[in-house]
């Protein structure tokens, strides 16, 4: 097995005033000096605590450099950082908590309730408080205590670095183990066709406790010796100040659809100056054609990737020179991940044939903590079964087409809904669109569109109806829409249709 080498010990030394963190929210900026030092230090306060290999330690704060200092803390010690998704309730997190049961819960002061109420249910020996505003808080306090020598433990890229719970868009999270070895290999796997460097500035508003927030690009850049900058909240119009900005100099920037999608209806959008952005990274969630469209006539083409918390994530990505020629597709496996697309019995289909994705590589979860059933399930021969649908055109790009979990079938025919979403966004009023399948006596299934209207327009049922049968076989076209005041979207912004299906259909199923 190959050992685990630690990059910011690397950076410290070779580029000490390097800046490898600045928090916009709070303007505090951490040098690779620093942030080396931080991360040495709250090792050492976490193995006084008594904080071993293989421990726990969860955190509970929306974004913030402390994410960072405690990866790197537990790859001084082999202790194994949990995020924790803060948009979930008390009994949400009591369930991932029991089930990765922590030695010590670091949360920022505005979780404070949650925090107490979690260490109580779930029997958590230690607290540790972040606050923005105060040096003084006990998080501080246990940092600049602590020696900056802790006892350094080999570890090996086999070593479990995270436990990262999936966005749960489909049922329970689960936790997905990622190794040193899978955030390495994402590392090298993404780095090349991003164009990171040590020269990159890169804007983060994911959350960080998500893959996509930690892992596209924020630990690629850290491993180049680049510079994050952290979104505490993901704001349409202050990012796009930010990445206009040129003292701050963002050079990168990746996020799920929504973002861009709300950025591109900012009155801000059509005098932004994109110029010094080398690029912008899409996915975690089907993209419409009319987002990449409207980046691409401002003169930013969207570059596609795919992935999941499984994947660590990287799993396929476009190259930016074909993200034009080749717009919609999620691009070609990377270099050290493979994948086939196979059919119910797990052949590979045809090109141009719609089949599951299957993945495998080093950069893969050897499975899910404390659920080998999951595991089970997940796997075979080696291979992820992602529970994605997908094709690749005859030059091998891959298109990924829907979640088979949100197919549903109408009059025998299979209806992918992120299709019929790309042509309700063609309609200029529709500020945001998802499709469901409901129950039907005649057809088994049929669509509907949940719609919001942008401000200011109108749009009726049969608008949309005689839009979709334009462009749409009739099999697919919605029967029904609803029209609402926003989708339901979990932190990542992804839309949970589960939500949907219960408002609309009274089932989750
Ligand atoms: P859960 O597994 O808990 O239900 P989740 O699958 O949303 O939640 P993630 O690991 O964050 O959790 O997301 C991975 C999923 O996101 C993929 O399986 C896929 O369905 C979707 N996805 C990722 N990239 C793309 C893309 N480029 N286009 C369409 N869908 C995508
Ligand atoms: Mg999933």
């Amino acid at each position: 097995t190959i050992p685990y080498y630690d990059w910011i010990t690397h950076h410290a030394d070779r580029r000490p005033a390097g800046l490898a963190i600045h928090d916009l929210h709070t303007g505090r900026k951490l040098t690779y000096r620093q942030l080396d030092e931080r991360a040495r230090r709250l090792a050492a306060h976490l193995q006084t605590n008594g904080v071993g290999k293989t421990d726990r330690v969860a955190l509970l704060a929306p974004n913030c450099p402390e994410y960072f200092e405690l990866q790197f803390a537990c790859g001084r010690i082999g202790s194994v950082m949990v995020p924790l998704n803060w948009r979930l309730t008390v009994p949400e997190l009591t369930y991932i908590l029991g089930d990765c049961a922590p030695k010590v819960l670091i949360h920022d002061s505005s979780f404070k309730a949650q925090a107490q109420a979690l260490q109580a249910q779930c029997t958590i020996p230690h607290l540790l408080e972040i606050d923005i505003d105060r040096a003084d808080s006990s998080y501080e306090r246990a940092v600049m205590a602590a020696s900056p020598a802790p006892t350094l433990v080999p570890l090996t890229h086999d070593d479990t670095s995270t436990i990262m719970y999936t966005s749960g868009t489909t049922g329970h999270p689960k936790g997905a183990i990622i190794t040193h070895g899978m955030t390495f290999w994402n590392v090298v796997n993404l780095g090349i066709p991003a164009m990171i460097s040590p020269a990159t500035v890169q804007l983060v508003v994911l959350p960080l406790f998500h893959t996509g927030g930690l892992n596209c690009y924020a630990n690629p850049v850290l491993h180049a010796g680049g510079a994050i900058l952290i979104m505490r909240a993901f704001e349409p119009g202050a990012a796009l100040d930010h990445i206009c900005d040129e003292a701050l100099g963002i050079t990168h920037f990746f996020a799920v659809p929504a973002p861009y999608q709300f950025m591109m209806q900012h009155p801000k959008f059509q005098d932004a100056d994109f110029s010094r952005l080398q690029m912008a990274g899409v996915g975690g969630a089907p993209c419409a054609l009319a987002i990449l469209e409207a980046w691409a006539a401002r003169g930013v083409p969207l570059v596609q990737g795919y992935g999941m918390t499984e994947t660590s994530p990287g799993t396929s990505m476009l190259d930016a020179a074909d993200a034009i020629r080749k717009v919609g597709s999620a691009g070609k496996p990377f270099m050290h991940t493979e994948l086939r697309i196979v059919d119910e019995a797990g052949r590979d289909v045809p090109r141009g044939a719609i089949g599951e994705l299957w993945t495998r590589g080093p950069n893969i979860t050897p499975g899910y903590w404390n659920n080998p059933d999951a595991t089970r399930k997940a796997f075979v021969d080696g291979w992820l079964k992602t529970g994605d649908a997908a094709r690749r055109d005859d030059e091998g790009f891959v298109y990924i087409v829907d979640r088979w979990k949100d197919m549903y079938i109408s009059g025998g025919e299979n209806v992918y809904p992120a299709e019929v979403e790309n042509v309700i966004f063609q309609l200029p009023q529709v500020a945001d669109a998802a499709v469901i399948g409901v129950p039907s006596d005649r057809w088994g299934e049929v669509g509907k569109a949940v719609i919001v209207i942008k401000p200011g327009e109108t749009l009726s049922e049969p608008d949309v109806v005689t839009h979709c049968l334009a462009r749409l076989a009739k099999f697919k076209v919605p029967q029904t829409v609803e029209f609402v005041e926003a989708l339901p979207r979990n932190a990542t912004g992804k839309v949970l249709k589960r939500e949907l299906r219960t408002q609309f259909v009274g089932t989750s199923a």
